[in-house]
């Protein structure tokens, strides 16, 4: 590298213009522009999310006074709005539906171990179908005889008391055998 007295305008300061630095090339699959402007979609919904997220934890669950609707509608117009983004991004191929519930199954185990505050609402009969679904399935390996009439016991449970069993557990012992 040459003193930088001895540069050119732009020359060795800039790392880009280095000839003994091996540049990185990226070889995964370009978006396309309808892949692209959904991410966009995504991003911008997620940053309102984090806005409305933010109103709510300064200024409390009641009326905010420039909309006249409530902090609480506030961030769930912006989460249904993520939703929707979520949904355009599952219709285009960017993301797997299947994980997408791994992924919220498995968020929902760490945070037994990680959250430092408790539900206060009331244990309902669903609540205790779930926790029995968690004790029983949820860490017993695909292979296992039993794991399979166990899932389907219990998300019949689950959803004979009106809750959505994949929302709750995650995807069934089937989708997870044949993804
Ligand atoms: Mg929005």
């Amino acid at each position: 590298m040459k003193p930088d007295d001895q540069n050119g305008p732009g020359e060795v300061d800039d790392p880009l213009n280095d000839p003994f630095v091996e540049r990185y090339v990226p070889n995964g699959t370009p978006l396309t522009p309808h892949e692209a402007e959904i991410l966009h979609i995504l991003q911008e919904e997620c940053a309102e999310v984090i806005q409305d997220a933010s109103k709510l934890l300064r200024f409390g669950k009641e009326n905010r006074p420039d909309t006249g609707i409530t902090n609480t509608q506030h961030l769930s117009i912006e989460m249904g709005e993520v939703l929707c983004a979520m949904q355009l991004a599952i219709d285009a191929g960017l993301i797997s539906p299947v994980t997408l519930d791994q992924g919220k199954w498995q968020k929902r185990e760490r945070l037994k171990h990680y959250m430092q505050t408790n539900s206060e609402k009331t244990p309902t009969v669903m609540d205790w179908a779930v926790e029995r679904w968690n004790a029983e399935v949820a860490a017993r390996p695909l292979q296992n005889v039993n794991r399979r009439p166990l899932d389907d016991t219990w998300r019949q449970v689950i959803r004979h008391f009106g809750g959505d069993d994949r929302a709750l557990c995650g995807p069934t012992h089937d989708e997870l055998v044949n993804p």
